[in-house]
């Protein structure tokens, strides 16, 4: 039976839990767009402009009534140069027929003309500008709220802010924007054997790698991390850890889940809040806690650094955005052609590390291949870090051939 466990609760029922459990931190502030990347939007934003705010030209050239212009083939016109528009410096005065403007890209079209002709369809001599035939009403020429128009909705509640969002944003002329509160996030590790990186590790010890796996995987969300070390298998040591987080929303450990520490966990856990579940069909990763501590939601992550990135992945990961209220979307699956085969037994979802790869077939179809990365033991941090993806193998799945088709979740970045 390997390590099958009939009382774990199914994956998709230990996610729909937190997912009911958990709710938006529901309090926003307004930040400077430089500090904006990352955060939530916590409210729809409406464009306060027009953009572009004037009709401009695409391209340097010279600006033009389309109505001058020669019609037939091969016949040029001479057109008098009026003056010259720049980015910032319009054309002031009026264009008359049988006139033109010297304009360079970003310049507002002078009142008259409706067309631009590229320098490289003019000749310029002196005062005279010859232009040939075949150009088009319109053409090369930027009309105002081409890209927005006043009140249009630009970002939507909900949305993480891109690099693109600021620059919209400020594109339109704000420079703040108002934001859900960072989730607080409060993390530790839990075992005597830990030492901190820097330390020399004595006989059965070593080091607390995982607090910096869930900084990381913490640093592209938008939580305020409060870190607090290393905490020893104790149930005093424990309590004294939970009462500094008291202030957090959510607390996320890893270790100490296990059978043997559990019961100490669990009981720590139940006389300062409540255990929802305690062990999650999947692999790696099963001894999972869930449940609250005070009003913070506490995730007990398993000890091993692999099971650490699996659970945080599929089970903090969502709540994480869930609180932060960010708009929910599922997780990208694709399907993937296996080129190794894989051990497997049914009764758990499993989580396996696989480096994908996209192959074009000829007629120009994409489709996807995934490898394994080798070793797959829950504590062999390499196979993650060589991986960019996982093979999600499904609960009632058995072993896997090589050639099979499997599903296959893309790791970001
Ligand atoms: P536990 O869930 O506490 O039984 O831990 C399982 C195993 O995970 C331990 O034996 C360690 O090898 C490893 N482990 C636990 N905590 C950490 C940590 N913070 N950093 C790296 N490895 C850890
Ligand atoms: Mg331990």
């Amino acid at each position: 039976m390997d390590d099958y466990d009939p009382e774990s609760l199914s994956l998709d029922e230990a996610q729909k839990r937190i997912a009911q459990a958990v709710a938006a931190v529901d309090e926003s502030e307004w930040v400077d767009l430089w500090q904006a990347v990352g955060r939530i939007a916590a409210a729809d934003v409406h464009s306060p402009s027009t953009v572009p705010a004037h009709n401009n030209s695409a391209m340097d050239g010279y600006a033009v009534r389309r109505s001058d212009l020669k019609a037939k083939k091969q016949e040029t016109v001479k057109l008098r140069k009026a003056g010259t528009a720049l980015a910032g410096k319009p054309f002031d005065g009026a264009v008359a027929a049988g006139e033109c403007v010297r304009i360079m890209t970003g310049a507002v079209m002078p009142a008259g003309c409706d067309t631009v002709v590229i320098q490289e369809h003019a000749r310029e001599d002196g005062q005279s500008v010859a232009i040939g035939d075949g150009h088009r009403l319109g053409q090369n020429v930027r009309l105002a709220g081409e890209d927005i128009k006043i009140h249009d909705k630009i970002i939507e509640r909900g949305k993480k802010i891109s690099a693109a969002d600021i620059g919209l944003l400020a594109s339109v002329g704000l420079s703040k924007i108002e934001v859900w509160r960072q989730v607080r996030c409060a993390i530790f590790s839990s075992g005597d054997e830990l030492r901190p990186v820097g330390s020399t590790l004595a006989s059965g010890q070593l080091y607390d790698s995982n607090r910096y796996t869930l900084h990381g995987m913490l640093c592209s969300l938008p939580v305020d991390i409060l870190n607090l070390g290393i905490v020893a298998d104790s149930r005093k040591a424990l309590e004294e850890a939970f009462a500094q987080a008291r202030d957090a929303d959510v607390i996320v450990s890893s270790g100490g889940v296990s059978v043997g520490e559990a019961d100490f966990t669990k009981e720590v856990m139940e006389s300062l809040g409540a255990v929802d579940f305690w062990k999650v069909a999947i692999k790696p990763g099963r001894p999972f806690a869930f449940g609250k501590i005070g009003r913070s939601f506490y995730f007990g992550l398993p000890g091993n650094p692999v099971s650490v990135m699996v659970t945080f992945t599929i089970l903090v990961q969502p709540a994480l955005h869930k609180m932060g209220g960010q708009i929910p979307k599922p997780p990208l699956l694709l399907n993937a052609q296996c080129l190794d085969p894989l051990r497997k037994r049914p009764g758990r979802v499993e989580f396996q590390r696989g480096v994908m790869a996209m192959e074009k077939q000829t007629g120009g179809k994409i489709s996807y291949t995934v490898r394994k990365t080798g070793q797959q033991g829950s504590g062999v941090l390499q196979s993650m870090a060589r991986a960019n993806c996982f093979i999600v193998l499904e609960e009632d799945r058995s072993e896997v051939e090589a050639g099979s088709m499997v599903r296959i979740m893309p790791l970001a970045g």
